[in-house]
């Protein structure tokens, strides 16, 4: 089945995101089960506050776990938060009352920039509420 993303305009395609910054925060992988948890971690990279990309033009580059996401790669849709716009979209969900209020989503805020933890403590700041509307 076609991807209703594949169908929106350029316009249309750049509105759906909402600025969550829920993909802008460090996962972890289950080497075995292959389980992805989030942490309120964000990527040093990530305005905490405003939750806006320093460098958007050139995030693929600067930041090799970034994820870009574009037309021609819907398969990484897999990697992004289960609430992402993307993503409901992709998978014909219905856009939750929580995800028509941006604010209540965002990480802005609730987020540690990377370049303050330790990797030894990056285990203490596994969260759930990541991947709840
Ligand atoms: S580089 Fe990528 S992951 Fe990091 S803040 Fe920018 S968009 Fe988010
Ligand atoms: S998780 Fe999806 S909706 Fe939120 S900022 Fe990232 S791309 Fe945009």
């Amino acid at each position: 089945m076609i991807s209703p993303l594949l169908q929106l305009t350029d316009s249309e395609w750049e509105d759906i995101c909402d600025g969550c910054g829920r993909c802008c925060v460090v996962k972890l992988q289950d080497e075995d089960t292959e389980e992805i948890v989030y942490t309120n971690i964000a990527c040093e990279f990530l305005d905490v506050e405003t939750c806006r990309c320093m460098d958007y033009p050139n995030r693929g580059s600067i930041k090799p776990e970034c994820v870009v996401l574009d037309r021609q790669n819907l398969d990484v849709l897999a990697q992004m938060p289960f609430t992402c716009a993307y993503r409901l979209v992709h998978e014909n969900r219905s856009i939750s009352r929580a995800m028509q209020n941006p604010a209540t989503r965002s990480v802005g805020g609730r987020v540690v920039s990377e370049k303050y933890v330790h990797e030894d403590q990056i285990p203490e700041h596994i969260v759930d509420w990541i991947t709840v509307d």
